[in-house]
């Protein structure tokens, strides 16, 4: 999970009474580089993708056509997991409005909640963000960069070096699938 920039609604008139409108939906997902909200899965590569609502709609209908309400996530981290689930006195993290990193920090291919977080906590076991899939998920891709770390320390050539470790740095910016483990993964390593 990381932070995102909510972009203005492009089209409110439609918003009022279609929350899944095209033109809005694409303005959410473009947001979030393509990517789940929750878990960084790149949605087309699994789904169509969903316009999740953070207080569910069957519970707030009145927020049910706000804006700030809306977020696009994968149908299994909404349909499987999240559901209707909302708890108003621990909310879950909402990168649109906060930075994750105050909540949750990467271990390896786990999501660990920051000492004390009880947000932090539920947002990682009510959204299923250590499911089986996710962690094989994030594994291979940490497995990919870790190779190509070790050939960049292997080569004797300084310039090879660096311009294969600035390739490798992009891998950790917030366009990039599961860009939040690979962060953690470089800086400790000291290359971010
Ligand atoms: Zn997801």
């Amino acid at each position: 999970m990381r932070k995102i920039n909510r972009p203005p609604c492009p089209n409110p008139t439609a918003l009022a009474t279609d929350y899944k409108y095209p033109q809005n939906k694409e303005a959410l997902k473009n947001a979030s580089f393509g990517k789940c909200m929750y878990c960084e899965s790149i949605i087309s590569h699994i789904d169509y993708g969903d316009i999740e609502h953070i207080k569910p709609k069957s519970r707030f209908p009145w927020l049910k056509f706000e804006w700030n309400n809306l977020w696009y996530s994968c149908t299994r981290c909404n349909r499987e997991y999240k559901k209707d689930k909302f708890n108003e006195d621990t909310p879950y993290i909402n990168p649109y409005n906060e930075d994750p990193n105050e909540h949750i920090f990467i271990s390896g291919a786990f999501v660990m909640q920051k000492q004390g977080s009880e947000r932090g906590e539920l947002t990682k076991i009510d959204i299923g963000l250590n499911r089986d899939s996710l962690i094989q998920n994030r594994q291979e891709k940490i497995d990919r960069v870790q190779k190509t770390v070790d050939a960049c320390y292997r080569t004797s050539n300084e310039a090879l070096k660096n311009d294969a470790l600035e390739a490798l740095k992009k891998e950790a910016n917030e366009d990039k699938e599961y860009s939040l483990c690979i962060k953690y993964l470089l800086k400790s390593q000291d290359i971010i």
